[in-house]
């Protein structure tokens, strides 16, 4: 049987490039947003950037976009960043640009700056262009993203603000913040994933032990020995990341091997047959297909630098072990016990246990969000939540609904697609602003 194993190379594309930039890119005012709106989409990452732009070509300008940050993109990029990652695992057909409008998809923009492309990257382009397998740099997405939020007028729209409360009344929403509040006709939700926290019984629960961080926390200045616990991508950016700084790596994972895949997703769930699998089936079979075709694992172009790397023991891999038990360990140290009665000691530990789907928990009241196994209860056809009709969501939380590639840049793009249909009709035919009604009992866009 032949193994697939394309050039490490790729995974070196240079970062933060200058890109010309489109006027219109320039960031919402100071103050506070306009205190009612057509549609508020909480969450500017790619699936609010991918909204906000369905929506401008559907008609609908009047949106307020609101996000920790404030800035579009901002957490993907800083997470990216943080890991050293130069490559995204989406090829070039997914990305968030708008489906069914002529638009400047992500393979027209990176052909467009040709000129400031690696030989690498163009090779890249060209196997896109044959409908091979290909990698898109990070720094063209980010460049893409830029591009989409300044041509459909997302950066001006978007406001710093947390979330604290979605309260939905008969014929509009009200979003409050910790700084001001909206009340609009629609509320999309893009709220992304947050990372998964170590079981509590590993030390007890609340912060983790000295020496030890998790994969979204900037690395301390540690000794000589690096202990990377996931068996996912971001684990293996972080374990290059320790031996390209000259450390010796233990990596631990549950599973008993590592898994080198495109995508974390089977290729089929981002062509609407695979979709199909997930319509017409009822809700144990959609776990039954997430569980088995939903796996932590990583871009094939890793392996023969950890293959490298394990050969001459600067890498030191230990499969198939649980942990039961994280500690402090002597001079500053962290141990992780496993199951089978093992240790593993290290300088620094870094956790890369994987995320969890955000779905409007604590943010809508919980009968609203219907949740079951950790998924809401949405309309398949509008992404609307069934309790909720004028509060859709886009991304992870979606994930009973599209299938495993909801929780990728394509499966963005998909659910968009439907939301932003649903929107505009509802906007559309709705009536007039001056008819919102605040949440009952509520005070509307309160400061
Ligand atoms: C390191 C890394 C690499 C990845 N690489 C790929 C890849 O190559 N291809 C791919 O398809 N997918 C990739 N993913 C998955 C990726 O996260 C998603 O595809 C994409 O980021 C999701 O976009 P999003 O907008 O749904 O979420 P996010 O990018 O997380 O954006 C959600 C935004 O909502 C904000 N938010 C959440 N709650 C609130 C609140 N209460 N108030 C205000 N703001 C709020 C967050 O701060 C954030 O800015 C990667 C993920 C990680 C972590």
């Amino acid at each position: 049987m032949l193994t697939f194993v394309p050039d490490p190379v790729l995974l070196g594309s240079p970062r933060g490039r200058e890109w010309p930039v489109l006027p219109g890119g320039r960031p919402a005012p100071g103050g506070n947003p306009p205190r009612t709106a057509d549609v508020v989409v909480v969450g500017a990452g790619p699936a609010g950037l991918a909204v906000a732009s369905a929506l401008w070509h559907h008609g609908i300008h009047d949106v307020v976009l609101v996000d920790r940050s404030g800035r579009p993109c901002h957490r993907f990029f800083g997470r990216v960043d943080l890991l050293g990652q130069r490559v995204l695992r989406s090829p070039y057909e997914h990305h968030p640009g708008v489906e069914g409008y002529r638009d400047c998809e992500l393979l027209d923009f990176a052909r467009l700056h040709w000129g400031l492309l690696t030989p690498v990257e163009r090779r890249e382009i060209r196997m896109a262009q044959a409908g091979h397998r290909s990698v898109v740099p990070v720094d063209v997405f980010d460049a893409y993203c830029g591009h989409l939020a300044s041509s459909h007028h997302v950066a001006e729209k978007t406001w710093r603000g947390v979330v604290r409360e979605i309260l939905p009344a008969a014929d509009a929403v009200t979003v409050r913040t910790d700084r001001f509040g909206v009340t609009a006709r629609c509320v999309v939700l893009c709220l992304g994933e947050e990372r998964r926290d170590a079981p509590e019984h590993w030390w007890g629960g609340g912060f983790p032990p000295p020496s030890v961080s998790y994969w979204d926390q900037k690395l301390p200045a540690y000794g000589e020995r690096l202990v990377v616990v996931g068996a996912g991508l971001t684990a293996a950016h972080l374990i290059g990341g320790g031996l390209a700084a000259g450390k010796q790596v233990h990596w631990v994972i549950r599973e008993t091997g590592e898994r080198y895949q495109c995508a974390d997703v089977n290729s089929t769930f981002f062509r609407p047959e695979g979709r199909a699998r997930f319509d017409g089936v009822d809700w144990d079979d959609r776990l039954d297909l997430l569980r088995r075709y939903r796996h932590a694992s990583i871009m094939f172009e890793f392996r023969p630098e950890l293959a490298r790397a394990e050969a001459e023991g600067r890498l030191v891999v230990h499969r198939g072990e649980a942990i039961t038990k994280v500690a402090p360990g002597a001079g500053g140290t962290a141990v992780l016990r496993m199951e089978g009665g093992g240790r593993v000691t290290g300088d620094h530990v870094v956790l890369a246990l994987g995320t969890t789907p955000s779905i409007g928990t604590g943010l809508l009241p919980g009968e609203l969000v219907g949740e079951r196994d950790g998924w809401p209860e949405l309309d398949g056809r509008t992404m609307a939540y069934a309790r909720a009709p004028r509060v859709f969501a886009v991304g992870a939380a979606a994930g009973m609904v599209l299938g495993p590639a909801a929780r990728n840049i394509d499966g963005h793009r998909v659910a968009t697609a439907r939301v932003a249909a649903a929107v505009a009709a509802s906007v559309r035919h709705g009536a007039g602003r001056a008819e919102f009604a605040p949440a009952p009992g509520r005070a509307v866009a309160r400061v």
